[in-house]
């Protein structure tokens, strides 16, 4: 993902490193476990805003293995337990991949979660005071949040309910891993029975789009990491979403991606649209970037891969980029009223 944008933004999630903090790399862990399997290759993932930290990991590892071990750092872009490293993982005994929670458990994968430690009791209390609507006016709430506070997540909940609120949470399907856990293209945990949902975490990116996949919600944002309180607002979003399917309408050649990152491919997606459009083309990357579209020439393209790449940085292509149902709605086999948020499910 682009380096400008601050929306969707990873380095604003709470996987950020604007306050230094210690992350629990749970390396006894993980030494005990390649001591269980005799591995001799172990292969660390770390999300963007980690990698800095990564060969002061694995010095600590090496310090702590065997010297035979063979500790390798991958160097792809990681941006979700979606984004695994294919190929140094088939190259390694034990494939550590941190910061993202289980997408599909695999015994060769340790997921090392890293929860934050910072407090978010403040902003939740603050959240209450300044958006929340009162227990008292009989309203419910939803609590959702990230993977990085999922530890905190039953005491969020107990902290709630002691203020008078009846609290409603649900575990979303396969590709999440706890109860009340949202990913950027996945919010199947907030489909509960509550007009205002509680997001707690880091940043704006899962909350723009749980709103967008809710748009029936209010959605408050209560982030203990950049300390402040606000309310989704997804305007700028839709607005941006109608503009580049307006753009895409008098496109004639299309580019439809299919990404091959492990937990993002949907093939059929892709294959349903070249298969009903002569002057479509099935490109295959994993990251999608401006860059790698320049030389293509085409008219617009469809990205069936990460949704928020679509829609996050879909300004920064040069050529209209849109979701599989916005393409739709281009070509005029939807009505752009029908636009809804691109959600990803299953796994891989
Ligand atoms: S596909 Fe989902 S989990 Fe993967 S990077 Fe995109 S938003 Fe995150």
């Amino acid at each position: 993902m682009s380096q400008e944008r601050t929306e969707g933004d990873l380095r604003n999630t709470g996987l950020s490193l604007k306050h230094d903090r210690e992350w629990d790399y749970e390396l006894d862990r993980i030494v005990e476990e390649v001591q269980e399997r005799d591995a001799t290759t172990v292969g660390l993932q770390f999300p963007e805003g980690l990698k800095r930290r990564g060969p002061a990991v694995a010095d600590d590892l090496r310090e702590e293995l065997p010297d035979d071990v063979n500790v390798m750092i991958s160097g792809q872009p990681c941006y979700g337990a979606c984004d695994l490293d294919t190929y140094l993982m088939r190259r390694t005994d034990v494939f550590v991949h941190f910061g993202h929670s289980p997408m599909k458990e695999s015994d060769k994968i340790i997921y090392v979660p890293l929860f934050s430690n910072v407090d978010v009791f403040p902003i939740m209390e603050q959240a209450l005071d300044e958006e929340l609507v009162p227990a008292e006016d009989d309203e419910d709430v939803g609590l959702v949040t990230t993977a990085q506070h999922m530890n905190k997540f039953e005491e969020m909940r107990s902290w709630l309910e002691e203020r008078g609120y009846e609290v409603h949470t649900r575990k979303g399907d396969d590709r999440l891993t706890h109860e009340g856990q949202v990913l950027g293209c996945n919010y199947a945990s907030a489909d509960v029975d509550a007009d205002q949902i509680l997001y707690v975490g880091g940043g704006k990116f899962h909350p723009l789009g749980l709103a967008m996949e809710h748009p029936d919600k209010k959605v408050v944002i209560a982030d203990p990491v950049n300390n402040s309180v606000t309310v989704a607002d997804t305007e700028q979003f839709m607005k941006q979403r109608y503009a580049s399917v307006h753009k895409a309408m008098d496109a004639e050649e299309w580019g439809v991606i299919f990404c091959t990152k492990i937990g993002q491919g949907r093939w059929e997606i892709a294959q349903e649209i070249v298969a009903e459009n002569d002057d479509a083309y099935l490109i295959t990357m994993d990251e999608v970037t401006p860059d790698r579209l320049t030389n293509f020439g085409l008219d617009a393209y469809v990205n069936t891969g990460c949704p928020r790449i679509t829609t996050d940085d879909g300004p920064q292509f040069k050529k209209p980029m849109l979701t599989p149902q916005e393409y739709k709605i281009a070509i005029g086999e939807e009505d752009l009223e029908a636009l809804e948020f691109d959600t990803f499910h299953g796994t891989w």
